[in-house]
């Protein structure tokens, strides 16, 4: 569904993603693991075209996405994204947070919209808060929110930039719940998490990132069992 072919990234002279190949199959749930500024987020940008990629391609369901024609709009309602600051529309009500794109974007009618929206609070344990404003939310349930919105655009792909790493403990998991759930309807994910747990326990496939450079591409149980470089091996030293 997503292939990425020798993908790099430059901030001026600061080469950042240094030729990352790789392949997301439809429906696979991939952890991105590696340590601060190694290219994670950079690499996720890419994949919804935040960034631009200096060379390289990426494809999308057989769309070359980093192709001069491409509609970046048409690219950014099929992949989903959840930042690890929520990034709600704080002026407008949970509901209104999950109906804006759907109706300014897609056209969908007001009734549409809300009906979906609805579905989706209650999917994530929110059904309650629709007319709430998200400063009257925790953290963990902003999260959810967050992630409601982007389905409510109805994605193939939903990417995840480190979507517990700012919240309190305690709030992790319902997030972490929110995400395993997706995960068994069948989504396609690209997860950069530094739960390991997690990771473990529901990616199909873990790919570790240092420096730029894609260094492991490995299922979970071979990743955190023997990984086969010594950067893995101090990196998850440092987790565990
Ligand atoms: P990670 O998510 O793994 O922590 P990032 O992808 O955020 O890493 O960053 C990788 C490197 O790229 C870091 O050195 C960071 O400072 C740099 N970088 C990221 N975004 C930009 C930008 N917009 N301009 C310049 N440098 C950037
Ligand atoms: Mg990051």
């Amino acid at each position: 569904m997503i292939k990425l072919e020798n993908l790099h990234k430059n901030f001026g002279k600061l080469e950042v993603l240094k030729g990352i190949s790789t392949n997301i199959q439809d429906g696979e749930v991939v952890a991105i693991i590696g340590p601060s500024g190694s290219g994670k987020s950079t690499l996720l940008r890419c994949i919804n075209l935040l960034e631009v990629p200096t060379d390289g391609r990426i494809m999308i369901n057989g769309q070359d996405i980093t192709d001069k024609g491409t509609n970046i709009m048409k690219v950014r309602q099929d992949v989903g994204m959840v930042f690890q600051h929520f990034h709600l529309f704080p002026h407008k009500t949970v509901l209104q947070n999950l109906t804006y794109a759907p109706m300014k974007v897609k056209g969908v009618s007001k009734s549409e919209a809300e009906k979906t929206g609805l579905e989706l609070l209650e999917k994530v344990g929110l059904s309650a808060k629709a007319y709430e404003y998200p400063n009257r939310l925790s953290g963990g349930q902003k999260q959810r929110v967050a992630i409601a919105r982007a389905l409510a655009m109805n994605p193939d792909v939903m990417l995840f930039d480190e979507p517990t790493s700012a919240l309190d403990p305690e709030m992790v998991k319902e997030v972490l719940d929110v995400m395993k759930n997706l995960a068994h309807t069948g989504m396609t994910m690209a997860i950069v998490t530094h739960e390991m747990g997690f990771a473990r326990e529901v990616a199909d496939r873990v790919l570790f990132l240092d420096g730029g450079v894609l260094v492991e591409d490995s299922s979970p149980k071979e990743f955190f069992s023997k990984p086969k470089s010594e950067r893995a091996r101090d990196f998850l030293q440092k987790m565990l």
